[in-house]
C-alpha cells in the first residue's frame, strides 16, 4: 500500500513527482553514512538548488520560480516523505521571506539572485540564545551604530547549517530592552556576511545532537556589519521575525506529514511481510491499530496543513491554522514514528532499516522551532482569549 496524495493542482502534483525522482537518486545508504560520519548531504543540498526546488518562493523578477507556499510545502513533504532529510536546507526557504518582504530592493538585488541561482546561501537563522531559550525579546546580543557599521557582540545558539551558508539572517537587540518603549521594540534584523564575519570576530562552535543536524553555536565578538545590512527600519526585528513565523510552521508542518507518510508505509509493509506464530505479524490488531491510529492522525494534521496554506496564499490572517497544523503534524509524526518502531521489534534499532534515525530525526519538531506548549500557549491567549501566562 502506498499512501494516496489528496486532490491538488496539476503542477503540484507534477513538482511531486519530480522531487520523488531526485531523492530517489539519493539511496537510503547514503544518508546512514552521513547519519553515521555527522556529515553535512551537501551533494543532496546541491541537486535541489540545481533543480530549483530551494528557490520556488523568490519571485521570478530575482530568478526564482515565484511559486506558492504550497508547492514549498509539497516539496519539503515529498524530501522527508522518501527518507530523506530536508532539516540540511529547509531554512533558506522560509529566512528569504525577512529579505523579500521587508529587505531595500538594493538588497533585493544584491542578494536574491545568488540565492536564487544557488551561488550563495542564506541558511542560517540566529534567534535563539542559550539564557533567553525561547523568551526572544530578552535576547542579549547586541549591535552598536558605530558610523556606517553596527558592532556585535553576544551569542547564538543552535544556528543550524552555519557551517554551510554564507549569510545569516541574524536578531539582534539595537536598544536594551530595559530602554525599549515594549519589549518586543528595540530588535533589529541584519543579513550578516559570515564570509567576512569569520574573519572579524565570528566564531562557529558545532553542537552535537542525537541526530545528524549540523547545528552550531555562534559567537559575536566585537563583528562588524556594514549598516547597509540592516533589514527594515531599526528597532523593528521582532515584527519581522514574527511575519515570517506563519510559513516556517506551514513548511516545517508539511515535513512531519512527510515523515509520517515515511513511517506509515515502512510500518505498514514491514506488518504484511514479517511472519511471527505462521502468520504477518499485521494480521494481529495490536499490531493494525497503532498504525491506523497513527495514519487518521496524518490526514488530520494534513487537512490543517493546507488549511493554513490556502489561508496563507490568500493574504489572510493563518496564526491559529499554521500553528495548529505545526503542532498536530508534529504529534502525527511521532505517532507515526512510535508506531513503526513498535511494529518493526529488534529490527526497528537496527540502522539497516533506516527507522532508528528517521525516529531521531522527527522527535526534534515537538521542540524546535518551537515548541508544542508554546503553541498551546498561542492558542489559549490569542484564540481563546484566556489571560497571557507569561
Ligand atoms: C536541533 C535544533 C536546531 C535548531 N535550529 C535553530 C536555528 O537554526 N535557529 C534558531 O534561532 N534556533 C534554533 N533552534 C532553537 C529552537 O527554536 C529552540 O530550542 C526552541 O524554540 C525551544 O527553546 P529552548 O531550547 O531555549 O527551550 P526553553 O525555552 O528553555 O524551554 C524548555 C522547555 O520549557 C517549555 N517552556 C518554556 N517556557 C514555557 C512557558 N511559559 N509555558 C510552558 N512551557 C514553557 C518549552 O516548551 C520547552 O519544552 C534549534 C533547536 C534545536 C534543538
Amino acid at each position: 500500500m502506498t499512501i494516496k496524495d489528496l486532490p491538488e493542482g496539476e503542477d503540484i502534483a507534477q513538482i511531486r513527482q519530480s522531487v520523488r525522482r531526485l531523492c530517489a537518486s539519493f539511496a537510503a545508504e547514503y544518508w546512514r553514512q552521513l547519519d553515521r560520519d555527522n556529515a553535512y548531504p551537501s551533494d543532496f543540498v546541491k541537486a535541489l538548488s540545481d533543480a530549483g526546488y530551494l528557490s520556488v518562493l523568490i519571485p521570478e523578477e530575482y530568478g526564482g520560480s515565484g511559486l506558492p507556499l504550497s508547492a514549498a510545502a509539497a516539496i519539503l513533504e515529498e524530501v522527508q516523505r522518501a527518507g530523506a532529510n530536508g532539516a540540511a536546507c529547509h531554512a533558506q526557504m522560509y529566512i528569504m521571506g525577512a529579505l523579500l518582504r521587508h529587505g531595500s530592493e538594493a538588497q533585493k538585488q544584491k542578494y536574491l539572485p545568488g540565492i536564487a541561482a544557488g551561488e550563495l546561501r542564506l541558511q542560517a537563522f540566529g534567534v535563539t540564545e542559550p539564557t533567553s531559550g525561547t523568551d526572544t525579546t530578552s535576547i542579549k546580543t547586541f549591535a552598536r551604530r558605530e558610523g556606517d557599521h553596527y558592532v556585535v557582540n553576544g551569542q547564538k545558539v543552535w544556528t543550524s547549517r552555519a557551517e554551510h551558508s554564507d549569510l545569516m539572517l541574524l536578531l539582534a537587540r539595537t536598544t536594551p530592552k530595559e530602554e525599549a518603549e515594549k519589549r518586543t521594540a528595540g530588535m533589529s534584523v541584519f543579513i550578516v556576511d559570515m564570509r567576512d564575519a569569520l574573519k572579524d570576530g565570528m566564531t562557529i562552535k558545532p553542537i552535537r545532537t542525537m541526530m545528524n543536524h549540523a547545528t552550531t553555536e555562534v559567537f559575536f565578538d566585537s563583528v562588524r556589519v556594514p549598516a547597509d545590512n540592516l533589514i527594515g527600519e531599526e528597532g523593528r526585528g521582532f515584527r519581522y521575525i514574527l511575519s515570517g513565523m506563519n510559513a516556517e510552521r506551514i513548511l516545517i508542518a508539511a515535513e512531519c506529514i512527510g515523515d509520517a507518510k515515511w513511517f506509515i508505509d515502512k510500518a505498514s509493509a514491514y506488518a504484511g511481510e514479517r511472519r511471527v506464530f505462521g502468520r504477518p505479524i499485521g494480521q494481529n490488531q495490536g499490531v493494525q491499530f497503532p498504525i491506523a491510529r497513527a495514519y487518521a492522525q496524518m490526514r488530520a494534521a494534513e487537512l490543517m496543513v493546507h488549511q493554513a496554506a490556502r489561508l496563507f496564499e490568500a493574504g489572510e490572517d493563518c496564526g491559529e491554522q499554521a500553528n495548529m497544523a505545526k503542532m498536530l503534524a508534529a504529534e502525527a509524526s511521532w505517532a507515526a514514528a512510535e508506531a513503526c518502531v513498535q511494529t518493526h521489534g529488534g529490527f526497528g534499532f537496527a540502522e539497516e532499516y533506516d527507522v532508528e534515525r528517521k525516529f531521531r530525526e522527527t522527535r526534534l519538531y515537538q521542540v524546535a522551532p518551537i515548541s508544542t506548549n508554546l503553541i498551546l500557549s498561542y492558542l489559549s491567549e490569542h484564540v481563546l482569549g484566556l489571560p497571557r501566562s507569561y
